[in-house]
């Protein structure tokens, strides 16, 4: 029997139908506001995502703090993470609350926004966490939102990073600070050639960019063609109760 395509009208009927009968008995709800979530919906409702603050690429900043020793090309961003507002208990949801599917939306969302990703780059790496932080989450959430940009885009995910040490929280602590503490704390994967790749690096929030920037450094050292980034919030400007709520990951 021949296989159907996965996104075929046929199958997405059918998906939709059996969640609709698990919504039925399972009902799931949005992690910002609580309401119930319509059979279409994964991770966050509609109605949240529309009030989000959008990050309007080249209009906001957030490149200018990626910009160090090592050049990143472009950063691409969903939204703007604010003191209030939706994005902020999104993310907590995705990162503290165990809402797995909201990395998967973010990514989906992502590979919508930004059709051209899948022309300008080879690669999707996932900035990753600490094996020990990771154990304790049961999932890295940058993965989780680079497969479902890889999803949209077809771009394949390479988990080409390892994270070294273990960095301890740095909420408290200054940028230069925090930029220092970063360095050398990712390596590349034995396995992984980034040689003449244009790589592009996700993330869920940037805030100083200094995690972003140690992970481009083994890239870069290995002679990446390009580094590109892509998260799915970046802070307005870094304050310190952003940097206590976010920087601990
Ligand atoms: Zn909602």
């Amino acid at each position: 029997m021949p296989m159907r395509k996965n996104g075929s009208p046929h199958s997405l009927r059918l998906r939709l139908f059996v969640r609709k009968a698990l919504d039925f008995f399972f009902p799931r709800y949005c992690p910002v506001c609580e309401a119930m979530l319509a059979e279409t919906e994964i991770g966050v409702c509609s109605h949240c995502v529309v009030k989000m603050p959008r990050y309007i690429e080249g209009i906001q900043y957030g490149l200018d703090r990626l910009n160090g020793d090592i050049y990143i090309d472009a950063l691409h961003a969903l939204f703007i993470f604010k003191d209030d507002g939706g994005v902020r208990p999104m993310i907590h949801a995705l990162k503290y609350r165990g809402h797995a599917e909201v990395g998967e939306m973010l990514g989906r969302m992502a590979g919508r926004r930004y059709p051209m990703l899948s022309r300008e780059y080879d690669l999707i790496v996932p900035v990753p966490l600490h094996p020990r932080k990771q154990r304790e989450r049961g999932y890295n959430q940058a993965l989780l939102i680079a497969r479902g940009l890889s999803h949209v885009t077809g771009i394949p995910v390479c988990e080409a990073l390892i994270r070294s040490t273990y960095t301890e929280s740095q909420t408290g602590q200054g940028y230069v600070e925090r930029k220092t503490t970063m360095t050398g704390r990712f390596a590349l994967h034995s396995a992984a050639h980034p040689a003449g790749v244009r790589i592009l690096l996700v993330d869920d929030v940037l805030t100083t960019g200094a995690t972003v920037q140690a992970a481009a450094e083994p890239l870069a050292a290995a002679s990446a063609a390009k580094i590109g980034v892509l998260v799915a919030a970046v802070t307005r400007r870094p304050s310190l109760r952003t940097l206590l709520s976010v920087a601990a990951e």
